[in-house]
């Protein structure tokens, strides 16, 4: 093992994001004052956000817009109720959304948002209140051709309907100020499928290539949520031998398969795969360490970490959450040749929709469901064949060749615009 690997402190989700950005800016040969230029957010905001609770408690919240880079556009990037949300964890995610929109070549910026607060433990009034609040704070920052917020963990469709309901009170209709808004109200056809269902065709892209057919390959998905199901869904279609899944329930095994439609099913009628049966009950921890092809960590930041990367038995990874495999553990990985589709192009599906809602929002235009599937299919494609081609190419990582592609891409804007 790397010596430095072995003796370097554990990193948190910003100081790997910077790794990862530094190992590309070192492959490109980039100055230091360029790096710090693209590295440094533009702008970090926290804001208070008082709020009454139903039994008439003042609550006194924090949120976060952590606006990083512009110089591809408009930035673009999810709002996160959750209670480990702090300013470092948003400035991480922030950062990648300025990656992930530059590899699939689509015209944002980066940004992301959160208030640290367990969703779960709020009424639906109580959640309603504290979205509106939040809004009144931050809605001079955000808007269709400046910020673009859209759901991440702990939101949804409904908190998009009260955010851009409370933003238009200050500005006038404009459905485009945010994405993720339900189907019926200005939402995309798609949008919620879209990450999990990019998740499966990047797999599929990549075990293309590497010679293997979806039928031989074994799957393991850990987070059976928004993207874990999707993709679940759209690899059991696509003939892949989803053989372990998991959500906070526990996980869940079967040598010769699952029965995905029944999981999904399962889910909808107990909203948790607990009680799944017709499989064996493992372990979380024991679900990473399973026998198998491809492993996607859908669920969590920092699973795969130095504790268990020895114990991963996976030939491929496809990072289906954002930051689910710490910077050590990525590059033994990549020592030991294991295959990790990096998540700034693996679920980059979703912000891609978003994407095309805004599109649409903008053209008073709905598009049916097989002109996104169709052109999801098509963006996320050549994002593949780009970071593909040139990871064999330079002989790095595919996370490397994402980040070098992004980097060039904001560099070369950011050029064009002047300083
Ligand atoms: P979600 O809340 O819908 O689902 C999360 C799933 O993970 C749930 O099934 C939950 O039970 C499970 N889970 C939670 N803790 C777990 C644990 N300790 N072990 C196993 N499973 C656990 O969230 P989501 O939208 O599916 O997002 C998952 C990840 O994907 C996050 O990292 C998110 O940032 C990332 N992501 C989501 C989108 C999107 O469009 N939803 C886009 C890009 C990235």
């Amino acid at each position: 093992m790397n010596s430095n690997v072995a003796n370097r402190k554990h990193m948190n989700a910003y100081e790997t994001v910077l790794h990862y950005f530094e190992r590309a800016a070192d492959a490109l040969e980039l100055e230091e004052s360029t790096r710090r230029l693209l590295k440094m957010p533009k702008r970090e905001i926290t804001v208070e956000v008082p709020v009454e609770m139903d039994d008439g408690r003042l609550e006194t919240l924090v949120g976060y817009r952590v606006q990083h880079n512009n110089a591809r556009g408009p930035m673009k990037g999810g709002l996160r109720y959750h209670p480990d949300v702090d300013l470092d964890e948003v400035r991480a995610l922030a950062s990648l959304m300025t990656w992930k929109t530059a590899v699939v070549n689509i015209p944002y910026g980066g940004a992301k948002g959160g208030i640290c607060v367990a969703p779960r433990e709020l009424s639906r009034k109580e959640n309603e209140r504290i979205t509106r609040k939040f809004i009144d704070q931050i809605h001079d920052i955000i808007g269709p051709d400046r910020d673009i917020p859209a759901p991440d963990m702990g939101t949804n469709s409904e908190t998009m309907a009260w955010i851009r309901n409370q933003w238009e009170k200050y500005h006038g209709f404009n459905p485009a100020c945010i994405t993720g808004k339900p189907v019926e109200d200005y939402g995309a056809k798609g949008r919620e499928e879209a990450t999990g269902r990019g998740v499966g065709i990047l797999s599929f892209k990549m075990l293309k290539r590497l010679g293997r057919l979806p039928k031989d390959t074994r799957v393991v998905i850990q987070g059976f949520g928004n993207v874990g199901s999707h993709a679940a869904k759209f690899m059991y279609e696509s003939e892949f031998k989803i053989v372990g899944i998991s959500d906070v329930s526990g996980a869940y095994y079967r040598e010769d398969g699952l029965d995905i439609p029944a999981a999904l099913h399962h889910v909808i009628e107990n909203r948790s795969l607990q009680g799944f049966d017709n499989a064996e009950k493992i372990t979380n921890d024991e679900l990473l360490e399973l026998d198998c092809d491809l492993l996607v960590p859908a669920a969590l930041g920092g699973v795969v970490t130095m504790e268990n990367v020895e114990k991963i038995r996976a030939k491929y990874i496809v990072e289906g959450a954002n930051g689910p495999v710490d910077a050590d553990a990525d590059e033994r990985l990549f020592e030991r040749g294991v295959a990790v589709l990096p998540d700034i192009l693996a679920n980059a599906g979703g912000v891609t929709v978003s994407y095309f809602e805004w599109v649409q929002n903008r053209q008073y235009y709905s598009w049916d469901l097989n002109r996104v599937r169709q052109q999801l299919d098509s963006i996320l494609s050549s994002a593949f064949e780009d970071v593909w081609q040139l990871a064999n190419e330079k002989n790095v990582s595919l996370r490397t060749a994402a980040f070098m592609i992004a980097i060039q891409r904001v560099k070369r804007s950011t050029e064009l615009g002047g300083f």
